[in-house]
């Protein structure tokens, strides 16, 4: 987990790895059980499950962990969906944004990596 500038969100977020990641789509799936696992495995004796969900009761265990995983409460499934670092890019060495693709050669934000831009 690391804090990334996100494109879509305009802000600053906590973005996950991949596996990370892969823990959230196993609560998706698995519910609470796989939640409760990852809480014994990290020694976590007083969580606090959220009583109030903003969202579809079925993506309740899919928010709770990357609660658990990143101290944030996010009520938008669709924000975690796409807080994944590998989703992005790398961070500009200029302007510290990130690339907003792996793909990507220049900066979005600043211009950086662009040839035709440097150049002018
Ligand atoms: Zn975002
Ligand atoms: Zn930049």
């Amino acid at each position: 987990m690391e804090e990334k500038f996100c494109w879509r969100c305009n802000t600053k977020v906590k973005m996950l790895s991949d596996a990370e990641f892969s823990l959230c789509q196993a609560a998706l799936f698995g519910g609470k059980k796989v939640v409760e696992e990852e809480l014994i495995k990290r020694n976590y004796t007083n969580y606090i499950w959220l009583e109030h969900l903003e969202t579809f009761e079925k993506f309740r265990y899919f928010v709770e962990m990357y609660r658990l995983l990143t101290g944030v409460y996010e009520p938008n499934p669709n924000a975690i969906f796409h807080h994944v670092s590998s989703q992005h890019g790398m961070d500009c060495p200029n302007c510290t944004k990130p690339f907003r693709t792996p793909q990507a050669k220049y900066c979005a934000s600043c211009g950086y990596g662009n040839e035709q831009l440097t150049k002018i």
